[in-house]
């Protein structure tokens, strides 16, 4: 999803990015609007586009904001054409299962849609008492010929369209929380996503055959993958809190002294995989230390102890930790490896690298036992 937007600024702190088939709404616009009534105006049709665009904004900005005073930060507002995407920063989601998350997740789903709403109403309120010429329940309701009422027409759809139960529209995301009351978060998600599919397909089904509505088509199969990537997210959220860090962790790993020098350090670093390293005193871990600033301070001080360059600073998890766990604290601090201890005694280490190759080994592991066992 990140790779095809570009980005558009911040607002209120938020990273906002436009995903490249954003653009396929600003043409699709341009095009209905030459059919319907004659050439378009260029500046009014721009103007339309910019009144939706501004909506999307504010009803992301809506969840954005309810869900960082609850604590999880967004990290990015990502505008697509059926609407906009919040990413949340997930690593700060407090890992308590039970009452109180379901709540929120239904706070922060609705804000959305309520923000659209409060604006349909306000502007709907002002233009009925101070400009009755706008003639607000006259047809067509969104058009360029006609902004104000476009401006509460659209509001309106848009607060409808991400009411409906359709996972991941926020009406999916408040169903699943509901859902996620009486069933873990997996199941929860899967029975979102297949209602989900379940409009999907009847959007699908609906543009074909009435080719007045053949955008519901575009609509069904941004839904389909959308739904589809939710899934898989979820289904790797749970693998990361099940697998527990002494299945995965490194049992055979190089360790440093503190009184080693630069040189011998990087003698040993040849010689092993490994990208970094516990220092080790005794049987104290007293600091990590990585190859590149072996490298680096090499190359800027010439020799010296990896006493004065290590990091001190690191954090250590224990081997019933849970990989998301791991997860969280490698990215939270921006670190490249943990120590896994026992009553203090170093037992394995976890790094970055060999997370990514772990975590390839365990899918394939559950694959093959799950050929075995249907086979
Ligand atoms: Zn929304």
């Amino acid at each position: 999803m990140r790779n095809w937007s570009i980005p558009a600024g911040r607002i209120f702190g938020v990273e906002l990015r436009v995903h490249l088939t954003f653009f396929f709404l600003l043409i699709f616009v341009w095009l209905t609007e030459a059919t319907a009534h004659g050439p378009a105006n260029p500046g009014r049709g721009l103007a339309l586009v910019g009144i939706i665009f501004g909506s999307v904004v504010l009803h992301e900005l809506g969840h954005a904001l309810v869900s960082t005073r609850a604590g999880i930060p967004a990290k990015a507002i990502i505008l697509l054409p059926i609407g906009g995407v919040t990413l949340l920063d997930e690593t700060q989601r407090p890992l308590e299962p039970g009452m109180l998350t379901w709540k929120r997740d239904v706070r922060i789903a609705v804000a959305g849609p309520v923000v659209n709403i409060l604006i349909a109403v306000i502007a709907g309120a002002v233009l009925l008492a101070f400009a009755p010429q706008v003639h607000l329940w006259t047809k067509p309701y969104v058009y360029s010929g006609n902004l104000p009422r476009s401006l509460v027409w659209s509001n309106l759809g848009l607060a409808l369209f991400n009411l409906l139960p359709a996972y991941p529209m926020d009406g999916g995301r408040v169903l699943r929380a509901v859902f996620s009351r009486r069933m873990d978060s997996v199941r929860a998600t899967r029975r979102a996503v297949s209602i989900g599919r379940v409009f999907a397909t009847l959007f699908m089904l609906v543009g074909m055959i009435e080719p007045a509505y053949v955008s519901l088509t575009m609509i069904g199969f941004f839904l389909f993958v959308a739904a589809q990537l939710e899934e898989r997210s979820a289904v790797f959220q749970s693998v990361l809190e099940t697998v527990r860090l002494e299945d995965i962790m490194l049992t055979d790993f190089a360790t440093l002294s503190p009184a080693d020098t630069l040189e011998d350090a990087l003698e040993k670093a040849v010689h092993s995989l490994q990208d970094d390293f516990p220092v080790i005193r005794g049987s104290d871990m007293v600091g990590v230390i990585s190859k590149q600033k072996i490298l680096a301070a090499l190359r800027a001080e010439g020799n010296g102890y990896v006493q004065a360059v290590m990091n001190r600073l690191f954090e250590v998890a224990q081997k019933k930790e849970s990989l998301a766990s791991a997860f969280r604290k490698l990215t939270a601090r921006n670190l490249s490896i943990i120590p896994v201890v026992e009553d203090e005694r170093l037992i394995g280490i976890v790094t970055l690298q060999n997370l990514m190759h772990s975590m390839a080994l365990l899918a394939e592991s559950r694959k093959l036992r799950k050929a075995a066992l249907n086979s």
